[in-house]
């Protein structure tokens, strides 16, 4: 049998994300109706997130894939039953702007932090910490008993 494949869209007309036809008809396959444009904004959240769910999981499988192709035994290829399939192609809805930005604030932090180690890099062990804390008699504290964990990980 030969390989089907759907795209999972928002539709207007179900209020749903439901699986639309490939190529230029394009069409929910739920109500036969056609989706142009659409606000994701509009789209209520527990569906978006529900959708998110679909997409992050096919992307997880599709991984998993990848793996097991590659540690795949040639001979069991020759038993594997193919055919009758169903491709789902997930919309993403949202969660490819939601990954760049997480990993925009990411690089952003990242940055911040390597430009507040500067202050702390040549510091010694015995030194004062540079965060200008200070013990409950307004000493400061010294560098080791302070701040020598924070960058660890740089
Ligand atoms: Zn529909
Ligand atoms: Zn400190």
């Amino acid at each position: 049998m030969p390989q089907i494949t759907y795209n999972r869209f928002w539709c207007n007309q179900c209020q749903d994300y439901t699986l639309h036809n490939t190529g230029e008809d394009g069409a929910c396959r739920t109500c036969g109706t056609v989706t142009k444009e659409y606000l994701l904004s509009d789209v209520p959240i527990e569906k978006q997130e529900e959708q998110r769910a679909r997409y992050n999981k096919q992307k997880e499988d599709s991984m998993y894939s990848i793996l097991a192709g590659i540690r795949r035994n040639p001979l069991e290829d020759m038993f594997r039953d193919v055919g009758s399939d169903i491709v789902i192609n997930e919309t993403d809805a949202g969660q490819i702007e939601i990954d760049n930005d997480w990993r925009k604030r990411m690089d952003e932090k990242r940055e911040e932090l390597k430009k507040e180690y500067e202050k702390f890099r040549h510091t010694g062990r015995n030194e004062k910490c540079p965060c200008g804390k200070t013990d409950e008699n307004g000493k400061p504290l010294k560098y080791k008993y302070c701040c020598i964990d924070k960058f660890n990980f740089v």
